[in-house]
């Protein structure tokens, strides 16, 4: 069966290139950085090369880069370990919109007796700036703010958010694993203290995140063990993904522009071509501040799982809400804090776009899926009752 696969802000294919710098690090090339006979000592500088890799993709200084398992123990190590570093603060302000890496882990903080303001965003997926200064107390101790959202592809100003939270004191945390290798980041102009990004996101495998704590901002490590990254997180290096990893962000910087430029144009074509095509859809965040590989659209009165059950019959992935919560009925809190009425977050698919998309896949989705919403929206007593529930 052909198969499309547009689901990669969930995650993405490894890229041939970074299996092969992968691979000899399974067989060969196996030894301990840690152990100073010979088979360490070549993957210690292995791993120097990939921190380094790493390093360029953010204009950050190798020093700068701390490996972790995934974007979840990143948002953990930034969020916990800023905590334990301001013991005397115990604010932490977040949006409505971020991904459960982060608001689980705040609502566990509640529990141990933190206070959490969640920011609300607007129809677009907008922040506030004014609300944001006025939530930062002199108890804060962080703010974390994504880079780009997983569900609907909004892009925050980060930039602005770092001068603000700056301003009042705090440190700033950006979850940046949907960004990262998607649009550019230059850690040198940048404010952001701290900054999430993960593996299995940009073409290198799962298992391997990274967080950049900026020089100078105070750390205390999450994961505590033996003395490796240098003291700031215990644990055996997972050589091989790091490997990966280093290879990914090399790759990531010499495709950026050209693939965001192919990539976006895809994107563009395909939400163009379904808007036509189907009546009462609308897309979702910011037409302009958004990911180049990310639309988000609403197939009024239908709901998301059916249409991607069909779509996966004639081998098409995509998403509905984000892959952690889909198996549940609710809509996806993002688009639910949007306030995009229910006939709509009900009926929400995710396209995230890759490198490896082609024109023809465009071509194929544009011709499997408006028939299948037309014949879901045959059996749905929403739609056959329109007049009545219509919210837009
Ligand atoms: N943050 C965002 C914005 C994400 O989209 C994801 C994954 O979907 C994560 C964090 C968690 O990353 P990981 O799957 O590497 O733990």
């Amino acid at each position: 069966m052909k198969t499309v696969y547009m689901d990669n802000n969930a995650t993405t294919r490894v890229d041939p290139q970074v299996l092969d710098a992968m691979l000899p690090f399974f067989s060969e090339r196996y030894g301990n950085p840690s152990s100073i006979h010979l088979f360490g000592g070549q993957i210690s500088e292995a791993l120097v090369r990939a921190r380094e890799q790493v390093a360029a993709l953010l204009g950050a200084d190798p020093s700068e880069i701390l490996f972790t398992s995934c974007g979840t123990e990143s948002d953990n190590t930034a969020i916990r370990g800023t905590l334990r570093s301001y013991p005397e603060k115990h604010h932490i302000v977040t949006t409505r919109v971020e991904h459960p890496a982060v608001l689980t882990l705040c609502k566990e903080l509640v529990r141990e007796g933190y206070s959490v303001t969640e920011l609300p965003v607007d129809r677009q997926g907008e922040l506030d700036l004014d609300q944001l200064r006025e939530s930062i107390t002199p108890y804060t101790a962080i703010v974390s703010v994504m880079y780009a959202n997983n569900e609907t592809g909004v892009i925050f100003p980060v930039e602005e958010i770092a001068g603000v939270v700056h301003e009042k004191g705090a440190i700033f945390h950006c979850d940046a694993v949907q960004a990262v290798g998607k649009v550019p980041i230059d850690m040198q102009k940048s404010r952001i203290d701290l900054l999430s990004l993960s593996g299995h996101k940009l073409h290198a495998s799962k298992g391997i995140g990274a967080l950049y704590v900026r020089k100078g901002t105070r750390f205390r490590p999450f994961l505590i063990g033996g003395h490796q990254e240098h003291g700031r997180r215990g644990g055996t290096e997972n050589v091989p993904a790091i490997i990966g990893l280093g290879r990914a962000c090399e790759l990531a910087a010499e495709h950026m522009g050209e693939e965001n430029g192919r990539i976006r144009a895809l994107r563009d074509r395909l939400e163009r071509g379904l808007l036509e095509a189907v009546p009462h859809a609308y897309v979702n965040g910011h037409p302009d501040h958004r990911l180049p590989n990310t639309t988000n659209i609403s197939f009024e009165y239908i709901e998301g799982e059916g249409i991607l059950l069909l779509m996966s019959r004639e081998g098409i992935a995509a998403s509905s809400g984000s892959a952690c919560t889909s198996g549940s009925l609710e809509p996806s809190h993002v688009l639910r804090a949007m306030g995009v009425p229910y006939t709509c977050a009900h009926g929400s698919i995710r396209f995230s776009l890759s490198r490896f998309n082609t024109e023809e896949e465009i071509d194929y989705v544009l011709e499997k899926l408006p028939p299948i919403i037309q014949r879901l929206r045959e059996f749905s007593p929403y739609w056959n009752k329109k007049e009545t529930f219509s919210a837009t």
